[in-house]
């Protein structure tokens, strides 16, 4: 479920879950620890006032005086929170009682408390200096053995509710509460909009790329001005891209060009000449097309061996490109079969060109091994249109060449011979 939601919403979840967690601990601590503070502030301020109470009490337990003990107990009046007090002699029987609390139910229920406590801290009440205090609910209790000259004489008891304490404690909830909300509230503005220095770059490299696989334009670089791990990540992405741009590039150099002589490919040959024929039939301009074969190759091979023959498909090759425009196209059909495109070629031109190329394969000295060299001849066919015919024209105008050129064999080869069927 957490996997699909967007980074950006993941972000702004993970920033805000772990702000209202630290809210919620520290509100936690802080709740708990005034609850600590205040509850031992009023059980001091019970203590206190038991100790005055008992102090005074000393004579009224002494005489057993009843109606003074009600008098210093009828003093607790002055603190609203006092609920009940009361005041037994040594033998634990009630000397007097202050009660604020109506209901007998109450009272009883009051006054089982203070018996359980008296029950349970029996020890404690005997010494001089022992108290018992206690918090349960609403209410807390101090009890303090009253003592005359080292000897217990009776034992004060005061119950106070706890509603100041309990006031207090809900005041700080709900301060803590709002500053709660308003934190949060403040950290989720600021989780969104910081959300966007780690999205951003990660959403510019995801356009990036979906552009990238809609386009196969791998020629985009990302710009980045940062200087964390992103800047990395868009650097990767750059190298990556130029990465596959070389290969793209050295891919399409192998599928269009022939390895050993570096001039274009049979396929790719073909397709530049229909680009060429459709531009000049398109502007009625001409197109030359010159098919020539190497003289006697096979002697070549069986003489001088077969790298000899290589380094002679090597030779031509430069020369055929020395002799052909800028423009033309040069390609090796395969074997030691060339073929030249002369773009605007009329047969004028093509026919300078085939003649260029014939003297010029004619001079060339091969040097097939140290000091050894070797000169061949080629054979051409020539044939030129204006403009070159539409449909099947290209293969129309390489089939007339190939004639051309067999009868330059045949009528005793270094030369070129014009094809003689009309094209158009
Ligand atoms: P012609 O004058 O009639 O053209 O005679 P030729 O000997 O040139 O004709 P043929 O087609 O019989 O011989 C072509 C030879 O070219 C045969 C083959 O061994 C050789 N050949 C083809 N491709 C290569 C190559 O890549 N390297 C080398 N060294 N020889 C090749
Ligand atoms: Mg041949
Ligand atoms: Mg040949």
């Amino acid at each position: 479920m957490f996997d699909r939601i967007s980074i950006r919403y993941k972000l702004i979840v993970l920033l805000g879950l772990s702000a209202a967690l630290a809210l919620l601990i520290s509100s936690v601590i802080t709740i708990y620890s005034t609850y600590l503070s205040e509850s031992r502030s009023s059980l001091r301020v019970l203590h206190q006032l038991t100790d005055v109470i008992s102090e005074n009490m000393r004579a009224a337990l002494a005489f057993h005086d009843g109606e003074s003990a009600r008098t210093l107990l009828a003093a607790l009046r002055a603190d609203p929170h006092i609920q009940f007090a009361v005041v037994n002699d040594e033998t634990g029987q009630p000397l007097a009682e202050y009660r604020a609390v109506t209901g007998q139910a109450a009272v009883a229920l009051l006054l089982e408390g203070i018996q359980a406590r008296i029950r349970e801290n029996a020890d404690l009440l005997r010494r001089e200096e022992g108290f018992v205090e206690h918090i349960e609910g609403g209410s807390m209790t101090v009890l303090r053995p009253v003592f005359f000259e080292g000897k217990p004489i009776g034992l004060l008891a005061v119950v106070s509710d706890t509603r100041l304490m309990w006031s207090k404690i809900r005041e700080l909830v709900l301060l803590q509460a709002a500053t709660s909300v308003v934190t949060l509230l403040l950290l989720l503005f600021l989780s969104v909009k910081l959300q966007s220095v780690f999205t951003h770059p990660i959403m510019s490299l995801i356009r990036a790329m979906r552009e990238v696989a809609r386009t196969k334009n791998y020629r985009v670089a990302l710009e980045s001005d940062r200087r964390d791990e992103f800047r990395d990540l868009h650097e990767g992405f750059n190298a990556m891209l130029a990465d596959i741009r070389e290969r793209d590039e050295q891919l399409s150099r192998l599928a269009t060009t022939d390895a050993l002589t570096g001039l274009a490919n049979r396929r790719h040959a073909m397709d530049v000449l229909q680009t060429m024929a459709v531009r000049a039939r398109r502007k009625a301009e001409p197109v030359g097309v010159i098919m020539l074969d190497i003289d006697a190759f096979k002697k070549v091979n069986d003489l001088h061996g077969h790298p000899a023959g290589d380094l002679v498909l090597q030779a031509v090759a430069q020369v055929l490109q020395a002799s052909a425009r800028e423009y033309d196209l040069v390609a090796r059909l395969g074997g030691e079969e060339f073929l030249v495109v002369c773009d605007s070629g009329t047969l004028e031109v093509t026919t300078a060109v085939a003649e260029r190329i014939r003297a010029g394969v004619e001079a060339c000295p091969i040097e097939y091994d140290l000091g050894a060299v070797l000169h061949v001849t080629v054979s051409l066919g020539v044939c030129a249109a204006v403009p070159p015919p539409a449909a099947g024209g290209v293969e129309k105008m390489i089939r007339a060449a190939d004639k051309a050129l067999y009868r330059a064999k045949e009528a005793g080869r270094n030369r070129y011979v014009v094809a003689q069927e009309e094209m158009g």
